[in-house]
């Protein structure tokens, strides 16, 4: 007896069908098989050469394969600039770009293959093609070849996710001006890259081609850098970032790129009037946008927000019966564990388990050399709260693990409250920031005093133990560090 034969409904008819299978879509779908119901996911992602892939922007033109290029090139930089502090000579180093991106594309498509593996492991259907919702939660299924079925649910989920936002002022002309996507298969070092929005995604692309040698200026519009981070953070990355030659340029708002024998004029406007850059590429960073192209036929009930995400309540249940939403379609911080996490959370709902979605501890990580990473409020928002708070640093200077790694640069900080000793947030700049900050999730997660923390073991000599001592340092019990 096959799958379909087993479903009340016949071979179209399934519990759950996700539209989607990014990181928000395909974990929405295992954990609804892991619930014993019967699932299919649709997803249409076609990578550059034609090949479909599950996975989504996370998988096979995001996280993924930007982590693969920030690690070679992190590489390469270290091997020039530090390998001779450690006593090691290296003559005659060069970057070998297709390989680089060799090993990437490799990476990408173990990771997106793997998917295919859990799905069949887990008795999902995979459908590859586009998926449009109609109403009464049927789903019109078109797969790559042209075949349509249409399919029905007693739940559709929706992650469609997000696409790059385009500049009406510097419009996507490839190879010159191009998105993240574009900015990740370049197969040459440009020797002057461009790059418009000091976000997220732009400093780690612009961090990459730095580190192999172009000349990177980041245009930012807004005059505070990171301005959604704790400051104290954002001016010690910033400062790093300076030194590593990254010419980022506050206050400049990009009004025109133009291609013109074979490089980019770009004009922007700052404090002081019009000024232009010419670039040889052009990387547009300026955030993403929710997309829903022919996702909902009339009638279906779904209900859009001004912006285009779709209108969810706080466990993603949309306004038509039986349809829900998750990742970077909804509201919220558009991040691959925020979208797995509403995912797995609506499976579960959907199968009457117990399911809730954390918002407050929504780790938020930038994959830069330092990292940097944090979690809560900053302690600009705390202040803005009125409620007293109490700060603790541990600067990675006072790390021995860190000083052996060369990689003293930064510092943990946290901000707990005066009354109660709750930790309301923890900022880090510096090594492994990403894989440190779980460690103050899970605290918040448990809404942890900094005194749980600072009665907590850690091992030694880690860098974790950065986090430990920040914790006593917001009670001026700092061991390892003067308690200023
Ligand atoms: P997506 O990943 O966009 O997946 C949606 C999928 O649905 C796609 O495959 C799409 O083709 C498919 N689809 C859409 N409509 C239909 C339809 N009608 N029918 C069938 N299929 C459809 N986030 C992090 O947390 N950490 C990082 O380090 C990080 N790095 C990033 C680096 C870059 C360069 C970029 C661009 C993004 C990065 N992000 C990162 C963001 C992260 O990629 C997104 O938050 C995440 O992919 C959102 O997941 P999703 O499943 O909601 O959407
Ligand atoms: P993020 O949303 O984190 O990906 O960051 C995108 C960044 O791009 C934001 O900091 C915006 O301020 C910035 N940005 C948006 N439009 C422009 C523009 N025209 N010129 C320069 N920066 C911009």
């Amino acid at each position: 007896m096959t799958n379909d034969d087993k479903r009340p409904g016949g071979a179209d008819s399934f519990d759950v069908i996700v539209i989607g299978g990014g990181p928000a879509g395909y974990p929405t779908a295992i954990r609804a098989a892991q619930n014993k119901l019967t699932v299919a996911c649709i997803d249409e992602w076609k990578n550059r050469d034609g090949s479909a892939a599950f996975g989504g922007t996370c998988l096979n033109a995001g996280c993924i394969p930007s982590k693969a290029l920030l690690e070679s090139t992190e590489l390469y930089h270290r091997l020039q600039e530090e390998f001779a502090t450690h006593g090691i000579k290296v003559s005659g180093a060069q970057v070998d770009l297709a390989q680089m991106q060799k090993r990437k594309a490799g990476i990408v498509r173990a990771m997106t293959q793997g998917i295919v593996a859990l799905f069949k492991a887990a008795g999902v259907t995979p459908l590859q093609g586009h998926g449009r919702l109609l109403p009464g939660r049927r789903v019109e299924f078109t797969a790559h070849d042209g075949t349509r079925r249409e399919l029905s649910a007693r739940h559709v989920v929706l992650a469609s996710g997000s696409a790059p936002i385009e500049l009406r002022s510097a419009a996507f002309q490839a190879p010159h001006i191009v998105d993240s996507w574009g900015a990740l298969d370049l197969d040459a070092v440009p020797k002057r890259l461009g790059v418009i929005g000091a976000g997220v995604i732009g400093l780690e692309l612009g961090s990459v081609w730095r580190r192999l040698g172009a000349e990177v200026v980041v245009l930012e519009a807004l005059p505070d850098f990171l301005a959604f981070a704790d400051q104290q953070l954002a001016k010690e990355a910033l400062r790093h970032f300076k030194k590593q030659s990254l010419d980022i340029r506050l206050g400049a708002k990009v009004s025109g790129a133009t291609v013109k024998g074979g490089a980019v004029e770009v004009t922007y406007a700052d404090a002081k009037g019009e000024q232009h850059v010419t670039v040889d590429r052009l990387v547009v960073a300026v955030g993403r946008r929710p997309y829903s192209k022919d996702l909902l036929a009339a009638g279906t009930g779904v209900e859009l927000d001004e912006r285009g995400l779709i209108k969810v309540d706080h466990s993603c249940r949309t306004a038509a019966e039986g349809v829900w939403a998750v990742g970077d379609c909804v509201r919220g911080p558009m991040l691959a564990h925020k979208g797995k996490e509403e995912g797995v959370n609506v499976a579960d709902l959907i199968a009457g388990r117990y399911g809730e979605v954390n918002y407050k501890v929504i780790p938020s990580v930038i994959y830069t050399a330092p990292e940097i990473a944090w979690v809560g409020l900053t302690e600009e928002q705390v202040k803005a709260s009125g409620r007293e708070y109490k700060v603790g640093m541990f600067p990675f200077l006072a790390s021995g693990r860190a000083r052996a790694m060369e990689q003293a640069a930064g510092f943990a900080k946290i901000v707990a409250a005066r009354d109660d000793d709750e930790i309301l947030g923890v900022h880090i700049v510096g090594p492994m920031a990403g894989e440190l900050i779980a460690e103050a999730v899970l605290a918040m997660e448990y809404s942890a005093s900094s005194e749980d923390l600072q009665r907590t073991i850690h091992a030694h000599p880690t860098l974790a133990e950065a986090v430990h001592e920040a914790a006593l340092n917001a009670d001026k019990r700092a061991i390892d560090s003067l308690n200023r």
